[in-house]
């Protein structure tokens, strides 16, 4: 009887903490039957499952083309250094070519609704940065899609330039090395960070919440640090395993 109110007093106090964490798939839906990571299928397959938002990987080309890609090469071939064309019929994993971001853009904004997390990856130059930061913002905005999207980056250059084109996006950033009042500072909206990074520095979810900075923790794949970051008021997980998050924020709530 005990340890079952001990349990029931214990779900009690996840419940309000799990409402707010939201589920985002980490490179789309892609550990399913004819997906891979960062294709149109991924995205599709997120929105079918009613995830809160899909994560996508973006490198712009030598010629300004913003294409979805985690590496930056693709069959040996550097995109930054590579016009579109040469690698437009790229075949990823699951055969799909190489996805543009116009076409994942188009694509969110049919069927379910979701919002997609955009990380524009470090380029070379802070020159490629900027050029890749204007492309990427620029794209959203053709698309009308401002509200639909938010963005991370690893490179502090590029979330302070998306800052600058576009004052009231969502921008959090990935590398860890900064703590949230520096985050603040930054004039950045979150810590996106690897959940690990919670677990040496126990307080920074509650002094990001205080400072009025989201939180993310990725990429969490295990149940039990889905568990703990949900505990612990983690806003957003961004996992490669999205339907064990979702079963777990349900049994939660039930
Ligand atoms: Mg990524």
């Amino acid at each position: 009887m005990r340890a079952f109110l001990l349990s029931f007093l214990m779900l009690q106090a996840l419940l309000p903490l799990c409402a707010q964490t939201r589920i985002v798939a980490h490179r789309g839906f892609w550990d399913c039957d004819g997906s891979a990571q960062n294709s149109l299928a991924a995205l599709s397959h997120a929105q079918e499952a009613g995830f809160f938002g899909s994560e996508l990987d973006i490198l712009v080309t030598a010629d300004g083309i913003a294409v979805v890609h985690h590496d930056n090469e693709i069959d040996g071939l550097q995109i930054e250094d590579t016009p579109y064309h040469k690698i437009k019929d790229i075949k990823i994993k699951n055969g799909e070519t190489l996805p543009t971001l116009e076409e994942y853009l188009k694509q969110a904004q049919s069927g379910n609704p979701i919002k997609l997390i955009l990380e524009i990856k470090p380029h070379r130059t802070l020159n490629h940065e900027n050029c890749a930061v204007l492309i990427v913002t620029g794209l959203v905005e053709k698309y009308r899609m401002r509200k639909q999207v938010e963005y991370i980056s690893f490179s502090l250059n590029v979330c302070r330039e998306i800052k600058k084109a576009d004052p009231k996006a969502k921008v959090s950033y990935l590398a860890g090395n900064l703590s949230p009042e520096d985050v603040k500072r930054a004039g950045l909206d979150g810590l996106d960070y690897h959940y690990t990074l919670f677990e040496q520095h126990p307080d920074w979810i509650a002094r990001a919440h205080k400072l009025g900075l989201t939180v993310n923790a990725w990429t969490v794949n295990r149940a039990e640090d889905m568990r703990t970051l949900i505990k612990e008021g983690a806003d957003y997980i961004t996992t490669d395993k999205p339907l064990l998050l979702k079963d777990i924020c349900e049994s939660i709530k039930k």
